[in-house]
């Protein structure tokens, strides 16, 4: 895995600006005088899905850590809920975790903490890395899933995708005679939610909160932002145990992604599950 020497800035990431502006522009401008309870929910569904089962189970849990083996199509179910998270490719999103781990809060840090809140929180991703701007370059990161073809499929259609998504809203909200919003809620709204609650673990989670275990890095437990994270908020945990499924150690800590696994488990749906210490 190791690589990277201070992978420094190439060129302003345009694309990303672009769509990560349009997202918020959209959302603030439309979010209130759309607003209706059938659109609430429809953003409820989407947020819970992609945040929790595509980013937190999905992307992290699963891709990244391997912290449990599943049905292969619940695994692709797992990489297609993380990409209407707009989040990059699952390879891309994947190697750029790994990197956030193997270099935490370090100069290779993609999004190194110590440069402060606004780097860590979004302005990474609006300059290009050299080694995660190419796809041939951060496949050295990700040697478990580089040839896996339906994975940069989903890359490649992220935006087609979320397109689609957005006809489909259309066409349920209309029923409902609220076409558009359903569109700025489940589309606008939930991205700019989801967004900002990922990049919160990557700024907040590595300075608000308390460091119980040994992690090395500015890792911290912060008991409201594992509410809002679906459990990723104990995150000092996690940097101190990264592979483990379960994020929320103690019994009051509460890890919601983790009740799904158990309940995913319980359904026989996901398989073996790696605990600090055990594997069950
Ligand atoms: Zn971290
Ligand atoms: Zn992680």
């Amino acid at each position: 895995m190791k690589r990277r020497k201070s992978s420094l800035l190439l060129k302003t990431a345009w694309k990303n600006i672009f769509w990560i502006g349009l997202m918020h522009l959209l959302a603030i401008a439309f979010a209130i005088q759309t607003f209706t309870w059938g659109a609430f929910i429809c953003f409820f569904i989407l947020y819970v899905t992609t945040a929790m089962i595509g980013i937190c189970v999905g992307f992290h849990r699963f891709f990244a850590h391997k912290s449990f083996t599943c049905a292969s199509w619940f695994e692709k179910f797992l990489a297609f809920c993380g990409t209407l998270a707009c989040q990059g490719s699952p390879l891309y999103w994947v190697a750029a975790h790994r990197l956030h781990h193997a270099f935490s809060d370090t100069h290779d840090d993609p999004h190194n903490s110590n440069q402060g809140f606004f780097h860590s929180h979004f302005m990474w991703l609006m300059r290009q890395q050299r080694d995660l701007g190419d796809p041939n370059e951060y496949q050295h990161y990700i040697p478990d899933m580089r040839n896996k073809r339906f994975y940069k499929f989903l890359g490649q259609n992220m935006v087609n995708i979320q397109i689609l998504l957005a006809f489909l809203l259309y066409g349920i909200g209309s029923l409902f005679g609220h076409g558009w919003s359903f569109v700025v809620w489940g589309i606008c709204v939930r991205l700019v939610a989801v967004y900002h609650v990922t990049w919160a673990i990557n700024s907040l989670s590595h300075m608000w909160g308390n460091q119980p275990l040994m992690s090395h890095d500015n890792s911290r437990n912060n008991f409201i932002l594992a509410l809002l994270t679906f459990g990723e908020g104990w995150h000092n945990n996690h940097h101190a145990k990264p592979r483990s499924a379960r994020m929320g150690l103690k019994w009051w800590q509460i890890d919601i992604s983790w009740m799904f696994i158990c309940l995913c488990r319980k359904l026989k749906i996901i398989k073996s599950v790696y605990m600090p210490g055990a594997s069950h």
